[in-house]
């Protein structure tokens, strides 16, 4: 009988705990960020309108432009020095490893270095 009492005391404050409703966190963003985003988006739209405006073939010309930003924007810098390195050889992994245009800016950071498959 001892053992169910403390078995019940022990289970109120549980039953306090799942009774009490989760208050979420609010995510905030500070007015500088959100007045940032806010100017981007309007710039964006301008850009977008002024290329409708210019007729079909050039709003399709600044979509293709606009997906290529995007995608660019996702690789690291690694990721695209080794895009322009395999542009520059002709995706030839050797000739990058054996690349002598040591005066090059990516040239310390080429991949392929130790010859190695990445
Ligand atoms: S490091 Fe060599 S392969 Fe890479 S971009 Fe420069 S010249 Fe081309």
């Amino acid at each position: 009988m001892k053992s169910n009492l403390t078995k019940l005391h022990a289970l109120i404050p549980m039953k306090k705990l799942l009774d009490t409703p989760k208050v979420k966190k609010k995510r905030s963003v500070s007015l500088e960020v959100q007045a940032k985003g806010r100017a981007a988006l309007a710039e964006y739209r301008k850009e977008q309108a002024k290329a409708k405006a210019k007729g079909d073939k050039a709003y399709q010309e600044w979509l293709d432009e606009q997906a290529l930003r995007k995608a660019q924007k996702k690789l690291s810098p690694m990721q695209a020095i080794k895009a322009f390195c395999n542009n520059c050889v002709g995706d030839i992994k050797a000739d990058i490893t054996n690349c002598t245009a040591k005066k090059c800016p990516l040239y310390i950071y080429r991949p392929y270095q130790k010859g190695e498959d990445e």
